[in-house]
């Protein structure tokens, strides 16, 4: 099935069920009502002469246009390329050149002062005003901006006149695409966070994301009558596959609480719009159930949700069974190049496996722990986490050389990431094959290291990695961000590790530092960190 026959059974099945609520936007449409809206978009972006394959891009917050755009290009066959909306010029430009976009989507016009500029060098060629920061060289395949909201700027179109259009030329053009469009062809450009490098467009199918999203949906065990409130990124999996399109493949409502994350948003739209499922990163979880007005909203309605991205801590998932009456939230674990889910806790795995584990492998997938060898380990033994199925990417976007060392020729994706499976089939990620630390032959996890540093009552935050070492091949070094107004110097840390961790454990370097290098979505980016080092030590 095509996502767009998906969303046609949807507006058959469950044609007066909501489909989109958007508080922010006064926006509620019907999944038929919604269909409708996708069609005449869908019809606007052939009508501008976009064809089957070309690159659409999308560079905005959480809004109903962007939900609109995800299934328009979907219907059209049209490869939508998710860009994360925090990326300024010059990223953005490595995106759109990178996926060849011939039509961009953005978002209406923010408070920066830099916006105009932007949309204006995005589209030099078209804009009325002077080229700006970029010469229209720089950007060969663009063609088109699309821009949402009022106030469009020169050499943009805005999203309300590419809609119009689309409903004034009708569905003859989409209808005859219809049949051409194959699951198994690619529908999806989705960069990966860049937590250990330059992030890598990968290109997904209908088939990948439509089946990734459904059963993901199923973990919940969602029905037509569910409603997700989605405060995660759509530009990411998590918003547009497990949420988004576990939706359309179940008759759930999308509930988008608003446009970049707020607790209290995300509140009153669980509350006012009787949520029955929450999704979240665990600090997202946090900053809800801390908020002050927390205890003024009704979450009686609450059932599931998703807690993903980085471990949850037990209280917390505690508190979120209680406090929000979520007693069916999932954890889960996976990646961009999987589409992204490979394993979901059950409904009724122990609250102690729900928050030691990322729990069970997906349905169709297969999943094994191989040694540096490609040997499988036993039970209980770490090694590199491997899924092989129907998720598994077509490949990193116009890069055969880095698809071949992520996905071998029978098919499994090497995952990058370090795991042990028990008896039972629950998973644990114990870190990143990168991350780990080769000193005098010996395995070490820096995220053993780090959570005891992390006892220390001055250290904020502390980050592990390993630099080259010509006696012992690589060495620990330690970046430390102390507490506000508190002083420490590397022998306390280390006097702190003595006696309590083996001594090879101890940190060789350590480094005080005001910040840690993040990617926009706040993963760690260690190779940065080794990369400072490097310069240093030269
Ligand atoms: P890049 O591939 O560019 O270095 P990235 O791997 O962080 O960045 P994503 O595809 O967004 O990009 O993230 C997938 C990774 O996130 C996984 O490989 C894993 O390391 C981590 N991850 C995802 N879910 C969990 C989880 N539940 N617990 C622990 N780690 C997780
Ligand atoms: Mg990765």
């Amino acid at each position: 099935m095509t996502i767009g026959q998906a969303l046609d059974a949807a507006a058959a099945t469950w044609p007066d069920n909501e489909a989109l609520v958007c508080p922010a936007q006064a926006v509620r449409l019907t999944w038929r009502g919604f269909r409708d809206r996708v069609e005449h978009v869908a019809a606007g972006l052939l009508a501008q002469g976009l064809e089957p394959g070309d690159r659409v891009g999308i560079w905005s917050l959480n809004r109903a246009e962007w939900a609109l755009t995800q299934f328009a290009a979907a219907k059209a066959g049209l490869i939508l390329v998710t860009v994360n909306p925090a990326y300024r010029l010059a990223e953005l430009e490595y995106a759109l050149n990178k996926a060849g976009i011939k039509a961009l989507v953005i978002s209406p016009p923010f408070k920066s002062s830099d916006y105009p500029g932007m949309v204006a060098a995005l589209a030099p060629e078209l804009a009325e005003c002077e080229p700006g920061a970029l010469e229209a060289a720089r950007l060969p395949h663009l063609r088109l901006v699309v821009q949402m909201g009022e106030d469009i700027l020169p050499g943009a179109m805005s999203f309300a006149a590419l809609e119009n259009a689309g409903r004034e030329v009708g569905n003859a053009a989409l209808a005859a695409i219809a049949p051409t469009l194959k699951p198994h062809d690619a529908i999806n450009i989705q960069f990966t966070s860049g937590t250990t490098g330059a992030p890598k467009g990968v290109t997904l199918s209908h088939h990948n994301i439509l089946n990734n999203g459904y059963l993901v949906g199923h973990g919940m065990a969602l029905t037509p009558k569910d409603r997700i409130c989605i405060p995660v990124p759509l530009y990411h999996c998590f918003g547009m596959v497990m949420g988004n399109l576990a939706c359309v493949t179940h008759g759930s409502a999308m509930v988008f609480p608003g446009e970049g994350f707020d607790p209290l948003a995300t509140l009153q739209a669980c509350a006012y719009e009787r949520c029955t499922a929450l999704y979240g990163v665990p600090t997202m979880f946090i900053a809800e159930l801390d908020h002050p007005r927390f205890a003024e909203f009704d979450f009686s309605h609450m059932r599931t949700g998703i807690m993903a991205g980085s471990p949850c801590p037990i209280e917390v998932m505690r508190k979120v069974i209680s406090q929000m009456h979520a007693r069916d939230m999932t954890i889960c674990y996976g990646m961009t190049e999987t589409s992204p889910v490979s394993f979901q806790t059950g409904l009724d795995d122990s609250l102690e496996r729900r928050v030691s584990t990322v729990g069970r492998v997906h349905p169709h997938l297969e999943v094994k722990i191989v040694d540096a060898e490609g040997a499988t380990v036993p039970c209980g033994t770490s090694g590199e986490l491997c899924t092989r199925g129907y998720s598994v990417m077509i490949g990193y976007w116009d890069d055969l050389e880095q698809t071949a060392n992520a996905v071998d020729a029978e098919g499994w994706m090497h995952t990058g990431d370090l795991a042990t499976l028990d008896e039972e089939g629950f998973c644990q990620i114990v870190g990143r094959i990168k991350d780990m630390v080769i000193r005098g032959g010996e395995n070490l996890y820096p995220r053993e290291i780090e959570e005891y540093l992390y006892r220390h009552p001055k250290i904020q935050d502390v980050q592990v990695f390993g630099v080259p070492d010509e006696l012992y091949g690589e060495e620990l070094c330690a970046w430390v961000v102390v507490r506000e107004g508190m002083v420490m110097d590397d022998e306390e840390l280390r006097a702190f590790c003595r006696g309590q961790i083996a001594h090879h454990k101890i940190p060789r370097y350590v480094r005080f530092v005001e910040d840690m290098p993040k990617t926009v979505t706040g993963k760690i980016q260690k190779f940065k960190m080794r990369q400072a080092m490097l310069r240093e030590m030269r």
